[in-house]
């Protein structure tokens, strides 16, 4: 295919996209779901994320006029509810992203179905909003999860990594995600045992991000950092999200937007190309 560059609105070379997934302890729920743990351990270390973290992000956002994107599980929307309504009254999107944090690819489709209809609910009664984009937990995709999302008028994926700015999956725009922008894989670290390693320094972790952001630019890529208020809610790493922050506001070749509107800008401007129809050979 033609290497096309990607354009972006009022001539920007890229677009900056920050998201926070605001999981809390969801993800453990889910993994203890049938083994219930008498560790609470990993469980207290998630819930500094709606207890803390959250606020300071939120601060820090405001501070410097960014709107961002929050994906939620559904009962985080439950157990916090303060917490999502802040989120909302601060402007920022908020898209779904499961009930339990479940894995959709360890779901049959009526299950999948049901955490839709489920989240859907809570965050339609918080925040008298009808339409949502969404982010799979963990990243993983299944294609009936795809028919799921056309069936409850998702507006757009965030799950995807298959180009570096946005395209289609069938008839859905899709925001790439990827690793590298991920704050989990340098900082998420519950404990020692084999295949653990200690949280890296957020400034060589920020260096990361800032280079790539450099190559974001040269091919007009999608900027888009995934963090979590639990694992970058922490000293350190906030007074490294602000430094990021303020590099990129000096930074006049950005488009600024939240995932919803750069899906919204995929619509009216791309469309025809950057479709793939998604399958698994
Ligand atoms: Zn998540």
């Amino acid at each position: 295919m033609e290497n096309l560059i990607y354009q972006w609105p009022q001539g920007k070379k890229c677009a900056v996209s920050l998201s926070f997934d605001f999981d809390g302890e969801s993800p453990y729920l889910w993994r203890t779901r049938n083994t219930p743990s008498n560790m609470l351990g990993e469980w207290e270390q998630r819930r500094f994320g709606p207890r803390q973290g959250i606020y300071r992000i939120l601060d820090i956002l405001k501070k410097y006029e960014v709107r961002a994107t929050f994906f939620i599980p559904g009962v985080i929307a439950e157990k916090y509810p303060q917490a999502v309504e802040q989120v909302a009254k601060h402007g920022h999107e908020i898209g779904l992203h499961g009930y339990l944090h479940e894995r959709v690819d360890q779901l049959t489709k009526t299950e999948v179905e049901e955490t839709f209809t489920k989240s859907k609910e809570i965050f339609e009664r918080l925040l008298g909003k009808k339409t949502f984009g969404y982010r799979s937990p963990s990243w993983e995709m299944t294609l009936e999860t795809f028919e799921v999302l056309r069936e409850h008028n998702i507006i757009y994926d965030s799950s995807m990594m298959g180009y570096d700015h946005p395209y289609w999956v069938d008839d859905l725009p899709e925001i790439p995600v990827q690793w590298l922008l991920d704050d989990a894989i340098f900082f998420r670290y519950t404990g020692g045992g084999p295949g653990s390693y200690p949280p890296q320094n957020p400034a060589v972790v920020m260096d990361a991000w800032k280079q790539e952001f450099e190559g974001m630019k040269r091919y007009g890529g999608l900027f888009l950092t995934t963090m979590h208020p639990w694992i970058s809610g922490r000293a350190s790493r906030l007074m490294e999200l602000e430094q990021l922050i303020l590099f990129l506001q000096r930074d006049s070749d950005v488009w600024w937007a939240t995932c919803e509107e750069v899906a919204a800008y995929h619509r009216s401007h791309y469309p025809d190309q950057f479709r793939e129809t998604i399958g698994v050979n």
